[in-house]
C-alpha cells in the first residue's frame, strides 16, 4: 500500500513523553470542564446529557490511552508471545462503569462529577450499549478480554466493527418487533480509528500461475474486488494493574479505484455509489444465535475478518523480524471463537505462501501450530457449511488451499483406516451430495493444534459424537474449558450492595481471586449476616421492580419470590416450559389450592432470531399469557408475569443482582455450557436446572441442598426419543392435562383464534426434539420445593449465600488462566516492568 500516511519531519522526541496523568479527583474537574466547555464547545445554554457523558467518557478514554501504549510498549520490549482472540461478537455493552471500576477512578468521578452537580450513576445510563454480538458467545469473547487484561496476559480481540449491532426489541400487542440498532449515531468516544494500518482484502476474481526467476511456480490472486479494512481500536483495562490490552475492530470502506467502464461512459455518480458493496460488509450483525443461515454477505464477513486481522499480525511481525517466519509459532497464537472466523486457517496459508514466499509444509507448520478452536454448540443447524459454488465464485484462492488441505488430510485418514471409504466421507473437509458444501468445523479441526468444548459435558459429549472420528485420530487435540464470566462486571460493578457487604467482611481480595468467596461460607446460617445479605437483595430488587414498572406497567411486590429466565429465546432453552408452569400455578390460583404457594414474580427476558417463526410465537404465548394473569382479580399478587423488552447487557446488569430463582431448563444435551446461570449463581440467586451445561458443574460446585434439580439426564433424553409418547405422558397427568387444555381451549387468545395451534402442536408431537413434556412433572415438583425452600426465609437465605460463596470456580481469571497454561502459554508482562523513558 502507498504510504498514505508518511510524512516527512522528524519530532523531537519531548513529543512522545508520556507524561503520567492524576487520577485525582480536581484533576478530574479540570478535564472534565474542559472537554466540555473548549472541546465540545457547551455553554450554559445546552446542559444536555450527551456533552455531558461524552466529556466524562474522554477524560476517562485519556487515562485508558496513556496506559494502552505503556501496555504495548511493554509487549513490544519484552517480545513475548501474543495471543489473538478472533470472534464475530463482542458483546461489550457499556464501557464507562467498567473503565472507572478498573482505572479505580469510581470514587474520585463520583466526587468530581458531585462537584460540578452532576450525578455519575445518571451519566452512566446515557451510554448505548455496544451489542455487537448476538448472546452467550459474543459476552463471552467480552468476558474473556476483560480477564486477560485483568492477568496482564498479551492478548488481542480481533472483531467487526459493525455499524448496526443486535436490533432493538420491541413489544407490540404482544409480538416482537425489531428496529435497527445505529448505535454510532452519537459517536463512540472509546474508540481510536487507525487509518494507517488500513489493510486491503480480496474477493472475486480468479487465480494465475507464475513461474518465478528459479523456477518454482507461485500462485496469482487476480482480477479481484477489494475492500478496505479500516481498523477502530477500543482499549481495554486489567483491574488497577496498569495494563490496558487492546481489541481492533474492522470497518470495511471502498478503495479508491473506479470501475473505469462505469467512469469512461460518464457515469461517475454510479461508479461512486457502486462503492456501496464494499461498504455494506461491515454495516450489520447476523442476529441469529446459534442457527446459521449461509448468507454471501456473512461468508464476506467472515473472510474480512480473518484477512484483514491475519495481514495486521504478519505486518507487525515483519516490522520487527523482516520475512523470518521461523519463529512465528513460537510467538504467536490464534484462538477461534467458534467456526465463524474458521477461514483463517486457509488465509494464514494463503499469505505465508502467496505473500511472502513458504513453501506448503512450512507454511502448515506454522499454521496448525498456532490456530486452536472453541467449539460452542452440538445443535446441527447451528453447524456451519458454505457451499463449494459459493466459495469459488468469492474466494477461489481460499477454496485452491482448502482442497488441498483436505486432500493431504484424507491421506492420513485413509493410512490411519486403510479402505475405510465410509469414514474418508464421514471425515472429509468437503461434503458431498447433491451440492458440495465447505464443512467448517472439519477445517477448523484439521487446521487446530487445540479442540476445546466449554463445559465439561459438552467437551465428553464432543468426543463421543458429533467428532468422535476427529477424536479417535487425535485424541491429544482435545481438551475442556469450562466458561466463565468476569466479576468485575457481574458482581463489583452491577451490585454494588452486595459487594461492600461482602468486602467488609473478607477484604476484597475476591475481586482477582473468586475462590475467595468461599470464605462466606461461616457466614451462611449468621443471623446478622443473613439480614445484611437480604436487605442488599432487597434493595437490588426494588432497583429491577422500577425497571419492570417503566417498561411493563406491572408492580413487582419486592417480598415476593423473584423468578427469571432470561437469555435467547430458543426451543432448545425451553423458554415453554417455564411458561406452561405459570400457567399450571395460574391454574391452581384459580381453583383455589395455594396451599404452601409463595407470591412469585416470573420475569422472561431475550429477542429471537427475526426468522424464527416459532420463537416468536413463545414470546406472544409469555405476553398473552402475562396479560391474563396480571389482570386477573382472583390472582391479585400472588402471580405476576412480564416480558421485559430489549434484553441486553446493560439490563442483566440490573436483573441479576435482583434474582432469586435463576431459571437454567434446558433440554439436556443441548446447552454447550450457559454463562447467564453464573452470573445469576454469583450474585446469590439458587438455580432450577437440567444436568446440562454448566449447570452440572454449579451443582457440583454447590452440593445438591442448594441447587433446584430436575429432568431427565442427556442419556435419558436420548433413550427416550423412540418411544416418546407426549400425549399419553399428559393424559397421565391432571395437572399438565388442566394446563393444554387451557392453552387449547384459547384461554390465552380469545381473540385470536388458532394463533397458538403451532406451538401446541410442536410441544405435543411425539418427534419434539426438546421433549418439554417429558420434563413437566418433575419440573413442577422442583418448583413446589423451591416454594417451601423461599416459605423459610431462613434457609433460603443460607442457600443464596452458599451459591455466591461458592461460585469461585466460574470467573473468567479461571477460565483464561487455563487456556494460557494450556493452550496460549504466554507469560504474564507488568508493563510497569518495563517503563518507557
Ligand atoms: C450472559 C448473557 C447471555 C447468555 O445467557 P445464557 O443464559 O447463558 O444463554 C446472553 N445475553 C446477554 C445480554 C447476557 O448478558
Amino acid at each position: 500500500m502507498t504510504p498514505r500516511y508518511a510524512c516527512k519531519v522528524t519530532p523531537k522526541p519531548e513529543l512522545f513523553e508520556n507524561e503520567e496523568l492524576s487520577m485525582e479527583t480536581s484533576a478530574l474537574v479540570e478535564d472534565f470542564k474542559r472537554y466540555y466547555g473548549v472541546y465540545l464547545a457547551q455553554d450554559k445554554g445546552s446542559a444536555s446529557g450527551h456533552y455531558l457523558f461524552h466529556a466524562l467518557a474522554l477524560t476517562i478514554r485519556d487515562r485508558l490511552f496513556s496506559r494502552m501504549k505503556q501496555t504495548k510498549h511493554a509487549y513490544a520490549a519484552s517480545q513475548c508471545k501474543h495471543a489473538y482472540y478472533l470472534s464475530m461478537e463482542f458483546l461489550m455493552g457499556r464501557a464507562m462503569g467498567n473503565a472507572a471500576l478498573n482505572l479505580n477512578l469510581n470514587k474520585n468521578i463520583a466526587e468530581a462529577m458531585h462537584k460540578l452537580g452532576i450525578d455519575f450513576e445518571e451519566l452512566v445510563q446515557q451510554e448505548h450499549d455496544a451489542g455487537l454480538g448476538n448472546g452467550g458467545l459474543g459476552r463471552l469473547a467480552a468476558c474473556f478480554i476483560d480477564s486477560c487484561a485483568t492477568l496482564q496476559l498479551p492478548v488481542t480481540g480481533y472483531g467487526i466493527r459493525y455499524e448496526y449491532g443486535m436490533f432493538q426489541q420491541g413489544i407490540n400487542n404482544g409480538r416482537q418487533i425489531e428496529m435497527p440498532d445505529h448505535w454510532l449515531r452519537d459517536g463512540n468516544p472509546w474508540e481510536l480509528e487507525r487509518p494507517e494500518f488500513t489493510q486491503r482484502v480480496k474477493f472475486g476474481g480468479h487465480t494465475e500461475y507464475q513461474r518465478n526467476l528459479d523456477g518454482s511456480l507461485s500462485v496469482i490472486w487476480v482480477n479481484t474486488n477489494d475492500v478496505l479494512a479500516v481498523p477502530y481500536d477500543i482499549p481495554v483495562p486489567g483491574y488497577q494493574n496498569g495494563t490496558v490490552n487492546k481489541l481492533r475492530l474492522w470497518k470495511s470502506a471502498a478503495t479508491d479505484e473506479f470501475n473505469l467502464e462505469d467512469f469512461n461512459a460518464g457515469s461517475y455518480t454510479e461508479a461512486v455509489a457502486a462503492k456501496n458493496e464494499a461498504e455494506n460488509i461491515s454495516m450489520v450483525l447476523y442476529p441469529n444465535d446459534a442457527s446459521e443461515n449461509g448468507k454471501e454477505l456473512r461468508l464476506r464477513q467472515q473472510y474480512f475478518l480473518a484477512s484483514a486481522s491475519l495481514q495486521d499480525i504478519l505486518d507487525y511481525w515483519i516490522t520487527a523480524h523482516g520475512n523470518d517466519f521461523s519463529d512465528f509459532a513460537n510467538k504467536n497464537c490464534f484462538q477461534l471463537n467458534d467456526t465463524h472466523p474458521t477461514v483463517a486457517v486457509a488465509e494464514l496459508m494463503r499469505l505465508l505462501m502467496d505473500e511472502h514466499q513458504l513453501d506448503w509444509e512450512s507454511a502448515w507448520q506454522i499454521t496448525s501450530n498456532t490456530m486452536a478452536y472453541t467449539n460452542h454448540t452440538l445443535l446441527p443447524e447451528a453447524l456451519e457449511r458454505w457451499p463449494v459454488n459459493l466459495f469459488s465464485r468469492l474466494l477461489p484462492r481460499i477454496l485452491e488451499i482448502i482442497y488441498e488441505i483436505n486432500a493431504r488430510f484424507l491421506s492420513e485418514v485413509a493410512s490411519h483406516w486403510p479402505g475405510d471409504k465410509e469414514r474418508l466421507a464421514r471425515l472429509s473437509i468437503i461434503e458431498e451430495g447433491h451440492q458440495q458444501q465447505v464443512r467448517m468445523a472439519h477445517l477448523a479441526i484439521v487446521g487446530s493444534f487445540s479442540v476445546n468444548g466449554v463445559a465439561a459435558l459438552h467437551s465428553e459429549l464432543l468426543k463421543k459424537g458429533l467428532f468422535s472420528d476427529f477424536y479417535a485420530l487425535w485424541p491429544e487435540k482435545f481438551n475442556n474449558k469450562t466458561n466463565g464470566v468476569t466479576q468485575r462486571r457481574w458482581m463489583a460493578w452491577c451490585n454494588p450492595a452486595l459487594s461492600s457487604l461482602i468486602s467488609d467482611k473478607i477484604g476484597d481480595a475476591w475481586l482477582t481471586d473468586l475462590t475467595q468467596l468461599r470464605q462466606l461460607e461461616p457466614l451462611a446460617t449468621d443471623p446478622a449476616f443473613q439480614a445484611q445479605w437480604h436487605a442488599a437483595k432487597r434493595a437490588n430488587k426494588q432497583r429491577l421492580s422500577a425497571l419492570v414498572e417503566e417498561a411493563c406497567g406491572v408492580q413487582f411486590n419486592p417480598d415476593a419470590l423473584f423468578d427469571i429466565q432470561v437469555k435467547r429465546i430458543h426451543e432448545y432453552k425451553r423458554q415453554l416450559l417455564n411458561i406452561l408452569h405459570v400457567i399450571h400455578l395460574y391454574d391452581r390460583i384459580k381453583r383455589g389450592d395455594t396451599q404452601d404457594m409463595v407470591k412469585r414474580c416470573v420475569l422472561f427476558g431475550g429477542k429471537a432470531a427475526p426468522g424464527y417463526a416459532m420463537a416468536k410465537d413463545i414470546i406472544k404465548l409469555i405476553n398473552n399469557v402475562a396479560n391474563v394473569v396480571n389482570n386477573d382479580l382472583d390472582v391479585g399478587d400472588m402471580l405476576k408475569v412480564v416480558f421485559l423488552p430489549n434484553y441486553q447487557v446493560s439490563a442483566m446488569e440490573v436483573i441479576c443482582p435482583a434474582a432469586d430463582l435463576s431459571e437454567q431448563i434446558s433440554t439436556a444435551g443441548k446447552e454447550a455450557s450457559g454463562t447467564g446461570n453464573m452470573k445469576f449463581m454469583m450474585n446469590g440467586a439458587i438455580t432450577i436446572g437440567t444436568l446440562d451445561g454448566a449447570n452440572i458443574e454449579i451443582l457440583e460446585e454447590v452440593g445438591d441442598e442448594n441447587f433446584f434439580l430436575f429432568g431427565l439426564t442427556e442419556q435419558e433424553v436420548n433413550d427416550m426419543r423412540h418411544h416418546y409418547q407426549p400425549r399419553e405422558i399428559i393424559a397421565a397427568d391432571n395437572d399438565l392435562m388442566r394446563v393444554v387444555n387451557l392453552l387449547e381451549s384459547g384461554h390465552f387468545n380469545q381473540f385470536e383464534p388458532g394463533c397458538f395451534d403451532n406451538v401446541i402442536n410442536a410441544f405435543t408431537s411425539p418427534h419434539d426434539p426438546w421433549m418439554t413434556v417429558a420434563d413437566f412433572r418433575s419440573y413442577i415438583d422442583a418448583q413446589a420445593q423451591v416454594d417451601i425452600a423461599y416459605h423459610d426465609k431462613k434457609r433460603w437465605l443460607t442457600m443464596s449465600i452458599l451459591n455466591s460463596a461458592n461460585s469461585g470456580k466460574f470467573s473468567t481469571d479461571r477460565t483464561m488462566t487455563e487456556y494460557n497454561q494450556d493452550i496460549w502459554k504466554l507469560p504474564q508482562i507488568n508493563p510497569s516492568d518495563f517503563a518507557s523513558s
